[in-house]
């Protein structure tokens, strides 16, 4: 059998391209084109196809704009009783028919994302505008004043072995040069690419290389040309057959590459689909070829809600897409089009129909709904209730409920199309250091009880129904814990990281966790920020939620450090609001650690009762790097230091104001100005620093055991 092909020719070079933001553009039609002479050859079949549909349709306007309509749906069963009256009991504009889609991307072998080889998001997106257009979707920025067509596009879910697919078949055709050079072959007359179709012994054809049961699965064919047509030179953008080609090989759609993954900017794909749901072009018929000369008459699609018209890009113009010239070919022209559009027998009727020529084209009419229906009840009835779409596959509800203790608690879910069993996952850590920590858990019923969750973090709790083929549909919560309990973090496991939030203002730079600065190995884990030599910084790192309770959370402490004595980078530490919108208070102004690690400890007493986090901002301006690690949340009175100086010897506080005290066992201290003049030595475990200069200054430790000596810079404020 042999099916009418349909081709859409577009001028799409640069200088169209610009024309067409100001409605203009232009038609460019080889007047030698073989495929138009057929196509008027095949007018008459396809005015007897077009006429067998309107007979077969008998509907009224009032009957299908009325809201008496009984709304029924059928499945693919219904359709083989003898009870059931086809014509009589079908339509029903209200079903949202779904087609699965197998797209073929035919390309030249380069990796995922790069030349023909588009990625996935970019025929996910395609396929959502192609949706777009089909609903005529409000939120759309081709929203116009069409009708939606009750019929939606899906990317298979299940291929054709019952195995889960994203509904993408990539095809390598970087072996095949003749594709590579000229792409696919539309008429017998261009034989330099390859065969859309053929059955002579060899695999050697376009279907042949990709095609998935058409009974089950639209074909969408993404090439890098049809017979040397470009998104540049114009010419074929794509091709589909009608919905009589239904089960066939030849049936789908063949578009190339710029016309798809540009499927909201250019209508083709959407047009295509509308051939093969039967829809000829609303200006059929209006190109006579004599003479070898094209002359453009009106055209008519047989359709009564559209105008009888001439191609809005004949002559090589286009209408304007604001145009409301008088349309010759139908003056007179009134029909309801659309619940917001009217004829008014101007070119306003037709300019923006998607089944014309032209840039302005985002409409479909409730004639030509009502064709796209009865094309898929006719023809493509396979399509109803399949499983390849995955639509009879849902995601569970899932809920969370923390225990009393708020230690842990029960996730529950409710299940639609009784899947085969669910599976749980939980994963802490935030958005970036997710990793699994509970193991897998399968289950046969409706909740799980979590006896422990880590405190601090960040929790996704997933849930899978797992469904026949291995097909699972995920849904997933968030759950943030408090820190109720003493907590620690020595942030040496980045899978284990609490809900630590950053928040960057300034520049690009900001807190950062464990990165070392120049090779981007890895150093002892910490939080640091580090300079910047342009921008101020205004970088918040806070910490999780601490619920402060009464010598339990009631105080903090952490180690600080800074890389430079000579650019000291200095932080303001404060209490934040837990939705982290408000400063409570402040813990410290201008905390300035020296280059040894010295630890910091705050009372956080007077928050009794709620919901804090800690905030360490950073206002600093091309100074060096700060490091903050060994956060600890506790009772105040009995929090010990995480880490000392060194093993032997603590040195406190540093910047010194007045006392500065030396915990540990040692003989001597001495402290030596940067000049090397010695200042005080002691042996005793507090010396009064209070007459220094403000300056820095060298404090050597001497224990009798040189391992255990140690020398620092000290800040006398
Ligand atoms: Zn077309």
């Amino acid at each position: 059998m042999k099916y009418l092909i349909i081709f859409l020719l577009l001028p799409l070079t640069a200088i169209a391209q610009s024309l067409l933001s100001g409605g203009c553009g232009n038609d460019i039609i080889n007047p030698e084109n073989n495929l138009q002479i057929a196509l008027l050859k095949d007018l008459k079949k396809n005015n007897v196809f077009i006429k067998s549909i309107n007979t077969s349709n008998n509907i009224e306007a009032e009957k299908y704009l009325s809201n008496n309509n009984e709304i029924k749906q059928y499945s693919s069963l219904d359709f083989n009783s003898e009870k059931f009256d086809f014509y009589n009991d079908i339509l029903d504009l209200n079903q949202n028919y779904v087609i699965p889609v197998v797209v073929h991307i035919l390309h030249d072998g380069g990796n995922i994302g790069t030349g023909l080889n588009i990625k996935e998001q970019n025929v996910v997106e395609s396929i959502e505008n192609l949706n777009t257009y089909w609903n005529n979707s409000e939120s759309s920025p081709i929203h116009g004043e069409g009708v939606s067509m009750n019929i939606k596009f899906k990317l298979a879910e299940i291929d054709e072995n019952g195995q889960p697919t994203s509904g993408i078949n990539r095809v390598d055709m970087s072996s095949n040069q003749a594709y590579l050079d000229h792409g696919i072959n539309y008429s017998a007359e261009s034989v330099d690419g390859i065969d859309d179709y053929n059955s002579d012994a060899e695999i050697n054809s376009m279907r042949e290389f990709a095609s998935w049961n058409p009974e089950k699965y639209y074909n969408i064919y993404v090439v890098n040309t049809i017979s040397d047509s470009s998104c540049n030179r114009g010419g074929i953008q794509g091709y589909a057959r009608y919905s009589g080609a239904h089960g066939s090989i030849s049936d789908g759609t063949v578009i190339i590459n710029c016309a798809f993954v540009d499927a909201l900017g250019k209508s083709t794909l959407a047009h295509e689909l509308g051939h093969a749901f039967s829809l000829p072009h609303t200006f059929n018929g209006d190109l006579r070829v004599e003479d070898g000369i094209q002359v453009y008459g009106c055209g008519d699609d047989g359709i009564d809600d559209t105008a009888k018209h001439k191609r809005s890009t004949a002559n090589a113009t286009q209408v304007p897409c604001n145009s409301t010239e008088i349309n010759f070919c139908d003056p007179t022209f009134d029909k309801i089009m659309s619940p917001t559009k009217t004829g008014t027998g101007t070119d306003q009727d037709i300019v923006r129909n998607t089944m014309n020529y032209g840039s302005c084209t985002t409409e479909f009419t409730f004639g030509q709904q009502r064709l796209t229906n009865h094309a898929m009840l006719l023809n493509r009835t396979s399509y109803i209730n399949s499983d390849a779409t995955g639509i009879n596959f849902q995601r569970p509800d899932v809920s969370f409920i923390e225990n009393e203790s708020k230690t842990g608690g029960i996730l529950s879910w409710s299940n639609y199309n009784n899947p085969i069993s669910n599976t749980i996952y939980l994963f802490s850590g935030g958005d970036t250091y997710n990793s699994f920590i509970n193991g897998a858990n399968t289950t046969n019923e409706t909740s799980v009880n979590l006896d422990y969750i880590d405190q601090g973090m960040r929790h996704t709790l997933m849930v899978n129904a797992n469904y026949e083929n291995d097909l699972k549909k995920t849904s997933e919560i968030t759950v943030t814990s408090k820190i109720v309990r003493e907590y620690f973090d020595d942030f040496e496991d980045n899978s284990k990281v609490g809900d630590w939030i950053v928040l960057n203002g300034g520049d690009s730079g900001s807190w950062r966790l464990r990165t070392n600065l120049a090779s981007g190995d890895t150093i002892e884990g910490a939080w640091h920020i580090l300079y910047d030599a342009t921008t101020t910084h205004d970088d918040y790192l806070i910490s999780p939620i601490i619920e402060v309770k009464n010598g339990l959370t009631d105080g903090i402490s952490f180690n600080a450090k800074n890389e430079s004595m000579t650019y000291m980078e200095d932080i303001d530490l404060y209490v934040i609001d837990e939705n982290y919108e408000n400063i409570l208070g402040t813990l410290q102004e201008n905390l300035t650690p020296p280059e040894e690690y010295l630890n910091y400890k705050f009372d956080l007493s007077e928050y009794e009762g709620r919901n804090i986090r800690i905030g360490f901002h950073s206002t600093t301006l091309d100074q060096y790097i700060f490091y903050m690690d060994d956060f600890k949340v506790g009772n105040y009175n009995t929090l010990s230091l995480n880490k000392i100086i060194n093993d032997e010897i603590i040195i406190y506080p540093n910047p010194v104001n007045s006392i500065l005290k030396i915990d540990g066992t040692f003989k001597t201290a001495k402290i030596y100005d940067l000049k090397g003049k010695l200042m005080i030595e002691s042996s005793e475990s507090i010396i009064d620093v209070t007459q220094f200069p403000q300056s820095i200054y060298i404090v050597k430790v001497i224990t009798g055991e040189e391992s255990a000596d140690m020398t620092l810079k000290l800040i006398k404020e």
